[in-house]
């Protein structure tokens, strides 16, 4: 709660100390059309840049931040924050173009053109502004046409060329910053706005490149991560096994993820989330993953030994959001993974726990051994739910603390399954679609939408 506070203390006051040094400068000046519209020019560029360098801080995986709202939230805004930025990209070059119409007369393309040859660094930014576009428009086709995310991911690093390119002209021909008072009289473009702008952006850079490539690397550096055992989980899901030095120091907590870089050929250049399958122990940490895509599809064939470089752990969905005795657990497919760890934190906690499982056959359900000796231990009990299998042709198997049930998790089901659901807490992981359907139904059967705590698994 105090890293959120804080978080959101700092946007209000670098939104105070950034509208002082505009308004001091071109607020003030509403004279005339060419003023204003001067004045709104300079203030969506800073305002451009200000929801830029939020969405670095958003992506940047700052622990500090991570903890509070959690990876996918700030992914949620970070996609919201973008189409600011078209606003803004549009809004900058066309308000300041036609402020300067006003002055010298010239036409809208002429006066455009007139800023391009007239100063080196509005020409850098408008390259900028070349990637910014093609970043946008990328980012809205591979949203409709479902394309490679790989690709994309790439295609969208071009920003930090295009934030590159366009720093220079902000503090070069930026009037808000030219206008701010000197700090020194014999370096007049070094003024109190500018200074301010820099300080800015080394906090927002230094806290992407502390998360996203100190941290990590030190990580590598004191363990030594190694993928030493590949298990087949079902036929197409498989347990990595990660060894290394001083295992028990890295610590989590059950239900975290990590973000995860094989140092395998054909693997470095892919990163992808994965959650901790495991209890914390000393020996391992351990990944279950499914074959859902073409990286995941191949890690039954990833070579022993190899070495992996690891971001995290991340992650808010933890035992720690529970706070009654009353829990409700649904897991769709892998969506399992996070909840093998929470539901022993659970357990151990004395918790009275239901787990709805859905898979499509008996043979796709993972960690399944692993689940029964819990609910062994404690007060867990276990509903499998089977989407591909006749009620007829149900084969039990059933060990003494699970059920099977067939076809979807549906409201009726969740009731006949656990009739005291609405006095419960909810956690939900899976794909996408389904918790949205499962939140749905849960309040629908009067589960406060406040005590159901999910995680998807996408960012
Ligand atoms: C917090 C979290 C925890 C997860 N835990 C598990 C787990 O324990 N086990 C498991 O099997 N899967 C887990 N996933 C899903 C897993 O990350 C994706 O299935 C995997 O990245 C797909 O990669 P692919 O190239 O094989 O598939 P693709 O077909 O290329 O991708 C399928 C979808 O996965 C997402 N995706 C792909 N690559 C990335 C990436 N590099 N970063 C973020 N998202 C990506 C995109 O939404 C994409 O549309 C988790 C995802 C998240 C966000």
């Amino acid at each position: 709660m105090r890293n959120k506070i804080w978080f959101y203390l700092l946007c209000v006051a670098h939104l105070g100390i950034s509208g002082y040094f505009w308004f001091n400068t071109s607020g003030t000046h509403t004279d005339n059309t060419a003023n204003v519209l001067l004045g709104l020019g300079r203030l969506s560029g800073l305002l451009l840049v200000d929801v830029i360098l939020l969405q670095v801080m958003l992506m940047g995986r700052a622990r500090w931040l991570e903890s509070v709202f959690g990876l996918d939230k700030l992914a949620k805004v970070h996609r919201f924050a973008g189409k600011w930025i078209t606003i803004l990209l549009l809004a900058h070059p066309i308000l300041l173009t036609l402020a300067y119409q006003n002055f010298t007369g010239a036409g809208f393309l002429s006066q455009l053109w007139d800023f391009q040859v007239s100063f080196e660094d509005v020409w850098h930014a408008s390259i900028g502004f070349a990637f910014f576009l093609f970043v946008i428009v990328y980012s809205i086709l591979m949203s409709r046409r479902k394309w490679d995310f790989e690709r994309w991911y790439w295609a969208h690093l071009s920003v930090y060329a295009a934030i590159i390119l366009a720093f220079g002209h902000q503090t070069a021909v930026g009037g808000d910053f030219l206008g701010s008072s000197p700090i020194f009289n014999n370096i007049p473009e070094l003024t109190w706005f500018t200074l301010y702008w820099y300080i800015v952006h080394a906090f927002v850079f230094g806290n992407l490149v502390w998360y996203r490539i100190c941290r990590p690397l030190w990580n590598y550096y004191l363990h030594g991560f190694t993928v030493s055992t590949i298990k087949n989980e079902t036929p197409d899901v498989w347990s990595l096994y990660i060894t290394g030095k001083n295992i028990s120091s890295f610590s989590y907590t059950p239900g975290q993820f990590v973000i995860i870089r094989f140092l395998a050929k054909g693997y470095y250049w892919q990163a992808h989330p994965f959650s901790l399958s495991c209890y914390p122990n000393t020996e391992y940490i351990r990944l279950s993953i499914k074959a859902s895509g073409d990286f995941t599809k191949t890690i039954g064939r990833l070579p022993i030994g190899t070495k992996a470089y690891i971001e995290g752990p991340y992650g808010t969905l933890t035992a720690k959001k529970s706070q009654t005795n009353k829990v409700l657990m649904i897991a769709g497919g892998i969506g399992i993974t996070p909840f093998r760890g929470i539901i022993e934190d659970l357990g151990k906690a004395g918790k009275d726990i239901h787990l709805i499982y859905g898979n499509k056959t008996e043979a796709d359900i993972a960690l399944r051994t692993e689940l029964e000796e819990l609910a062994q231990k404690y007060n867990i009990r276990i509903h499998h739910v089977l989407s591909n299998v006749e009620a007829n042709s149900l084969q039990l198997t059933a060990g003494s603390f699970e059920s099977f049930s067939t076809g979807f998790v549906t409201p009726e089901l969740i009731q006949q399954l656990v009739p005291d659901v609405a006095n419960r807490e909810a956690f939900l992981c899976g794909p996408p679609p389904m918790m949205d359907a499962l939140f749905k139904t849960l309040t629908g059967l009067g589960v406060p939408p406040k005590k159901i705590y999910f995680e998807k698994f996408a960012l």
